[in-house]
């Protein structure tokens, strides 16, 4: 009898309009109101969240405040209470820790959870979705979406699928179908260009992406993009939860073939390499506080140095400036170098999902945007085509 291999469950949990709903839960005066979280109308910023009666206004997170008061005057405007906000997402994270320690934190309100194994402790997969919401429900007060299916991709999409308080359990035999008729645009890793791309080719849903000549696409987006494309419209994704706690960190070091001593070159090299952890780092969702700068000199002499910045950061142009003052005012030896590296962690506790309020809102937008279209071209034409541009300081 062939044995049969061991089905995978992994699950989704969205809580719903996090930072609005938590507002939303501790005056009920503001319950059944259009509420938004972030700046307030007459200043500079953006939305960070909206309640579901906000959003009937067509109010989304990161639109400019005075777009969203030009939509819904009467809406209650509220500043962020970020301590509060994390004193939910750590009793969530409690809770979900209780019914699996795999769980990977892909923002302060959203997390992955590996529930393989687990049907003869807790029941079929629906029943610990319930159990899930449930335990939410009466420890916060707060409402989730939770998708279960295969793996990551439909799991995400399950949760998105019925929003609020939804739970979409999507079987193996089930995905194609599931998938079918959803919109393209669903699919992970897709901008507005790539949007235009299927667009101009008549590709709208799933469905159609699937009968699309795959070599067609390919000319279209690129071997890699229209390879991840296809997959996802197949329903193949990982199925990999990695917990924060597992990873310790993340790092990427280069060794020369022959020792290096020019200083372009290891400045070059260094910006190569932080571009490629912080792409790791926004993948998975970790920002880090600790830039640690590796060096091995010719004869195997290996130096470390760590700077602990004022706040966690997944931008390559933060870890290489850290790094290249680590490089500079290190004390290291004034010697050819054989291998360099560098490294991010100290991880924070939930991560920069939403606009960061703190920042000029303008500038984090085209940050992200910028970051954004960093991965994308990597993904598409290999890592190192393209670097976001430091202004090099170096000591004359
Ligand atoms: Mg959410």
């Amino acid at each position: 009898m062939a044995t049969e291999a061991p089905r995978r469950w992994i699950a989704h949990v969205d809580l719903d309009a996090f930072f609005a709903s938590c507002e939303q839960r501790d005056r009920p005066e503001y319950r059944g109101r259009p509420v938004v979280v972030g700046a307030l109308p007459g200043h500079r910023g953006v939305v960070a969240a909206a309640s579901y009666e906000a959003r009937k206004f067509g109010i989304r997170s990161a639109m400019p405040i005075s777009e969203a008061y030009r939509r819904c005057p009467d809406a209650v405007y509220l500043r962020p209470d970020l301590d509060k906000y994390r004193r939910a997402s750590r009793r969530v994270f409690d809770i979900l820790g209780q019914i699996t320690p795999v769980v990977e934190a892909a923002s302060i309100d959203e997390a992955y959870l590996d529930l393989s194994g687990l049907e003869k402790l807790l029941g079929p997969p629906a029943a610990i979705g319930r159990e899930i919401k449930r335990r939410i429900r009466e420890a916060t007060g707060l409402g989730a979406s939770v998708g279960i299916g295969p793996n990551r991709l439909i799991a995400k999409l399950g949760s998105e699928y019925r929003k609020p308080d939804g739970l979409t359990v999507v079987h193996p035999q089930q995905v194609l179908d599931f998938l079918a008729p959803m919109p393209v645009g669903n699919l992970r890793g897709l901008g507005r260009q790539t949007l235009k791309v299927f667009d101009r080719l008549g590709i709208h849903t799933v469905a159609q992406l699937r009968e699309f000549p795959a070599s067609l696409l390919e000319d279209h987006l690129g071997k890699r993009a229209a390879g991840s494309f296809r997959r996802q419209a197949f329903g193949i994704a990982s199925d990999e939860v990695v917990t924060g706690r597992q990873r310790k960190s993340i790092s990427k070091e280069t060794t020369f073939e022959s020792d290096v001593r020019d200083r372009d070159t290891l400045h070059d090299v260094l910006q190569a390499l932080a571009a490629d952890v912080a792409s790791t780092a926004r993948r998975e969702g970790l920002s880090g506080q600790v830039v640690t700068l590796k060096i091995r000199f010719t004869g195997f002499e290996t130096h470390t140095r760590q700077h602990k910045r004022p706040a966690p950061t997944q931008d390559e142009r933060d870890i290489l400036r850290t790094a290249w003052r680590l490089f500079q005012e290190g004390k290291l030896p004034d010697k050819a170098v054989r291998l360099i590296g560098v490294g991010i962690s100290g991880w924070a506790q939930e991560q920069p999902e939403q606009p960061d309020l703190f920042d000029p809102p303008q500038q984090h937008r085209e940050n992200r945007r910028l970051l954004e279209t960093v991965d994308a071209i990597s993904e598409r034409f290999g890592k190192g085509v393209l670097q976001v541009g430091v202004p090099r300081k170096r000591n004359q």
